[in-house]
């Protein structure tokens, strides 16, 4: 019980995306970046990415990061995002379960002690990152605008995040 509480405790938080201070983490070596899309990077279950997620990828890109979306979505929309973004993509990544962000580490030959996990969710993201034992960065939504699976799942990530103090 003690470690499944554990691995619900992102490494940091932050409030928006661009709050990252991502010059000073590659300086520090994470020079890897798996990216949850929905709510992430852009909106919620859309099928193209906006000019916010592009111009985001745009700047890690510049900054030289090694990127890979892992994402939860059905190959079909996530990997049209990625597609337009251009970077690589695992989709169904079945995240709070480590086989996706494994493919993602073989996929893009990633170093999982420089890579670091970033998503929006508890319960997915941050989980599946702490398991695969990687660093794990919580973002607040994009957007409060997503679906009911999601939804429902917040005011337990809430509680969750009272406890933990993030
Ligand atoms: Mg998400």
């Amino acid at each position: 019980m003690h470690n499944i509480f554990k691995a619900m405790v992102p490494d940091q938080c932050f409030k928006k995306f661009d709050d990252i201070p991502f010059e000073e983490l590659y300086k520090q070596g994470k020079t890897c970046l798996f990216l949850d899309y929905d709510n992430t990077i852009g909106p919620d279950r859309t099928w193209e990415p906006n000019d916010y997620s592009i111009e985001i990828i745009k700047k890690l890109k510049a900054i030289g990061f090694t990127l890979c979306l892992v994402s939860n979505a059905k190959s079909a929309r996530s990997a049209n995002i990625a597609k337009i973004l251009d970077i690589p993509c695992v989709t169904s990544a079945h995240k709070p379960r480590t086989i996706g962000i494994e493919r993602a580490l073989k996929l893009v030959n990633a170093d999982r002690t420089k890579t670091v996990m970033i998503g929006d969710q508890v319960f997915t993201d941050v989980m599946a990152g702490n398991f695969a034992d990687m660093t794990t960065f919580f973002i607040e939504r994009y957007q409060n605008k997503e679906v009911w699976y999601v939804k429902i799942k917040r005011p337990f990530e809430k509680i969750v995040r009272l406890f933990a103090r993030f």
